[in-house]
């Protein structure tokens, strides 16, 4: 074990510092970085990590934040306690139950760390399993209220990224906040023309919906997303900003890399995140609210569940109802706790179509002279032909193909319906990439002077 005046490297990490008055467990980490300055020897960019989206009593935005950086063992512990002053208080009110964690980074590398980590990305942690492992791991961890922020900020702390982006989220001033936020609608749908893909889900094009900005009362004036941290800092000269920025930080992520199906399997356990390969058993039927379901059998395993594609999903659904019988799918989403016909239901995220299976049209066959479709004469009962009277008792129905105007190909909701974990489909391709070296100055939080709030005047 080094001294304790042994420099090291350290993770620490935060989470449900918020709530929906105001805070934002990404803004007190800013907050805190802002007035600690450069004596913080962060080693890399502070980190947002997103969990399971399907947990239920998840923290709002379902993410914790860390930063790494080096110290000594006094030192970090000192600055544990100063992030953890900033911590606002715990609120049963709010929902709002903070907790910190300080880890020698190093000990992410362990095995049984990152069996954690996988199953916090696809499963249910409960909070004496956190705990458990917090206390042969942490330096020093604190829980306030119910404590379940330190499930999160022990997942943020140990978050492991083989594939990453990278969001440059940007803060309002106390003054704004709660106020209407001053982003000109058009900049940000020419933003999203000029920068996709590199910077992606900052419009959703075919539902006109900007996606850079929250609602409410959140600190966060925007947040943009992308592969690369140079450029999200160059691309947001782009975006009209008519109010003070109080300025922004990049945090490196796991948003938009499917993590979280990464790890998944197909147990069919609820609050999981499920991946199998299925085949298409009952046509897709429209339900009350918009959804629209499908029965699926697991190709290997002999179950049956139902693949449910909700409303908000959009024009996903129209794919969904073009599905047969007999195609074999990708099925990707979250287990429901829901059964409907003793079969359990799967909230689809994502959709892979495999195999198509061939499109056949039931007709009447066409009588020889006229050339005409026969009418049927009732069951059994053969067909006549209405210009010539011709009867035809032994003719049977054709089968004609037509085209199923789908293909194989990955299917996603529309940027609006995405989890932040959700991979858009430009992202497909990259898998895993290496961590380039940056400047470290990136890693603080960067002045974002050069808005153009005068630009009106
Ligand atoms: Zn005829």
């Amino acid at each position: 074990m080094p001294s304790s005046r042994e420099l090291q490297s350290w993770s620490l990490a935060i989470d449900d510092t918020d709530s929906l008055q105001g805070d934002c467990t990404t803004e007190t980490m800013f907050s805190f970085l802002a007035s600690a300055g450069e004596t913080l020897k962060l080693i890399d960019f502070p980190h947002l990590i997103r969990f399971n989206p399907n947990v239920p009593w998840k923290t709002r935005g379902n993410g914790g934040v860390s930063i790494r950086f080096q110290a000594t063992r006094k030192d970090a512990e000192e600055i544990f306690e100063e992030l953890n002053r900033r911590l606002p208080s715990a609120s049963t009110e709010l929902n709002r139950n903070p907790g910190i964690v300080l880890i020698p980074l190093d000990a992410v590398k362990e095995a049984n760390v990152q069996k954690f980590y996988h199953k916090i990305m696809t499963r249910v942690v409960l909070l004496d399993e956190a705990i458990e492992l917090l206390n042969t791991l942490a330096v020093s961890y604190l829980g306030k209220g119910t404590k379940r922020g330190l499930i999160g900020a022990l997942g943020a702390s140990i978050a492991s990224l083989n594939d990453f982006t990278f969001e440059l989220l940007t803060y309002r001033t106390r003054d704004m906040i709660g106020q209407p936020r001053k982003i000109e609608t058009a900049s940000v749908l020419r933003f999203e023309k000029k920068w996709f893909p590199r910077i992606f889900n900052s419009y959703d094009i075919d539902n006109d919906i900007p996606l850079i900005a929250p609602r409410g009362k959140d600190p966060v004036l925007f947040g943009l997303r992308g592969e690369n941290p140079l450029e999200l800092l160059e691309a947001y000269r782009d975006l009209e900003i008519y109010e003070p920025v109080a300025g922004g930080l990049i945090f490196k992520t796991n948003q938009g890399t499917d993590q979280h199906l990464e790890f998944a399997t197909n147990k069919l356990i609820p609050f999981q995140a499920f991946v199998d390969t299925g085949i298409v058993i009952s046509p897709p039927e429209d339900l009350q609210g918009g959804h629209v379901r499908f029965l699926t059998r697991s190709k290997f395993e002999k179950f049956e569940y139902w693949t449910v594609c909700y409303e908000p999903s959009k024009q996903l659904r129209s794919i969904i109802r073009k599905l047969i019988p007999n195609d074999e799918i990708e099925v990707a989403g979250g287990v429901r706790n829901l059964i409907i016909d003793k079969r359990i239901t799967i909230n689809l995220e994502r959709l892979k179509i495999l195999r198509l299976e061939p499109g056949m049209i039931r007709e009447n066959p066409h009588c020889p002279q006229c050339n005409k479709h026969l009418t049927s004469k009732g069951k059994g009962q053969g067909f006549k032909c209405k210009k010539c009277k011709k009867s035809f008792p032994d003719a049977k129905p054709t089968l004609r193909k037509y085209d199923r105007g789908l293909h194989p190909a990955i299917y996603l909701p529309p940027p609006s319906a995405q989890r932040h974990l959700t991979q858009p489909i430009c992202r497909y391709g990259i898998g895993s990439k290496a961590m380039e070296k940056y400047n470290q100055e990136l890693f603080y939080p960067i002045s974002l002077s050069k808005t153009r709030e005068n630009k009106k005047e």
